[in-house]
């Protein structure tokens, strides 16, 4: 009887429909087998969720937060998104193009965050498409409350006249992260239709709100599927901290209840010198997925991520038998903007 019980009982679902949002993002996103790089490696089992193909101006993670963003704005009969983040941001190009999609003007603030860039780190990659999207912008230099500044210009667009959104940086807030609240339900449902399970799910960890919103979806939806954040940035326990954060208040949002400390997962191994700087073992991952996968990764997130997935392989952290999904989260545009770093490392042994 109990048996019976177990195997009819059903996960409880988000009805996502009592949050105001608009279309942006292709979804599901494909989740596809990883043959070669798991050879390679001499398992796990790898498997990658394409979040680098949510389709909005070469895609990336900031779609699934900007549908439920940008739904407030519309809500709220705004005219324009502002919004902050780094020179080469990904959230800063996507909320220009969503904007563009909904008919509003986009401002946006680039933090100076990254140290000794190349002379084109300012004009290409993303920042070439913010323009191309038509998004007023203003520089600010490194260390400033980027969200504070980007406040007081929203606040002084709204004098006037402008009837202006502020979007927080990464778009790292509850209603943000309802997104990947969205997209854990989304793995687990592919879990479910395809009979297909994972022992661990790996992801790159920035801003907070894709983690926090993973974890407090999967928590609200009963799905027992342990998230591992690789820390572009932040120490492990400022992070786990940050993400905790976000989940207490992205749960209190979907209206269940809160996750102890011990669910939010961070490594720090891999930031190497800081947020924007590719270390060793960033190069080597944008190398093997290359040229093992055909699939492009990014030297901010996306490798980093990656790096920490080979790392802990390597470390022994996943059992052989275990299956290991990696979020792709997207960013690839970002690579024309390190151009000279990666034509340096193309001869690295395991490039070819
Ligand atoms: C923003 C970003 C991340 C990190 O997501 P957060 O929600 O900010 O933690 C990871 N990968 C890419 C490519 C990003 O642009």
């Amino acid at each position: 009887m109990a048996d019976v019980e177990l195997m009819t009982r059903e996960m409880s679902r988000i009805d996502f429909d009592r949050f105001p949002r608009t279309s942006l993002c292709h979804q599901p996103t494909p989740t596809e087998a990883l043959p070669r790089l798991t050879a390679l490696m001499g398992g796990p089992r790898l498997f990658i969720k394409r979040d680098d193909c949510t389709g909005l101006a070469t895609g990336g993670n900031k779609t699934r937060k900007l549908e439920f963003l940008v739904g407030e704005a519309m809500r709220d009969k705004a005219d324009m998104l502002v919004t902050q983040g780094a020179v080469q941001s990904n959230h800063v190009r996507q909320t220009a193009a969503a904007a563009c999609k909904v008919g509003m003007k986009c401002h946006v603030l680039l933090e100076r965050r990254v140290p000794g860039r190349d002379a084109s780190y300012e004009e290409t990659g993303n920042v070439l498409l913010d323009k191309l999207f038509g998004a007023t912008h203003e520089f600010r230099p490194a260390g400033l409350d980027m969200n504070a500044e980007a406040e007081a210009v929203t606040r002084a667009l709204s004098a006037e006249g402008h009837r202006p959104y502020f979007i927080p940086g990464g778009g790292s807030n509850p209603t943000g992260a309802l997104g990947y609240a969205n997209c854990a339900q989304e793995i687990a449902d592919y879990c479910r239709e395809t009979g297909q399970d994972f022992d661990w799910l790996v992801m790159g960890t920035g801003s907070t709100g894709t983690q926090a919103g993973l974890v407090a979806g999967f928590a609200a939806i009963g799905h027992d599927l342990p998230v591992m954040g690789v820390s572009v940035r932040q120490p492990r326990e400022r992070q786990m901290n940050a993400v905790h954060g976000l989940t207490r208040k992205t749960l209190e949002r979907l209206g269940a209840d809160g996750v102890p400390l011990s669910k939010i997962l961070v490594d720090d191994g891999y930031v190497g010198e800081g947020y924007g700087l590719p270390a060793e073992s960033t190069l080597e991952a944008i190398h093997l997925t290359a040229r093992h996968e055909g699939i492009l990764l990014d030297p901010v997130y996306s490798a980093k991520a990656m790096a920490g997935l080979i790392g802990m392989i390597r470390e022994g952290f996943f059992k052989p038998s275990d299956t290991v999904l990696f979020l792709h989260t997207g960013g690839a545009t970002a690579l024309f903007a390190y151009q000279e770093q990666l034509a340096a490392s193309m001869n690295r042994p395991d490039a070819g």
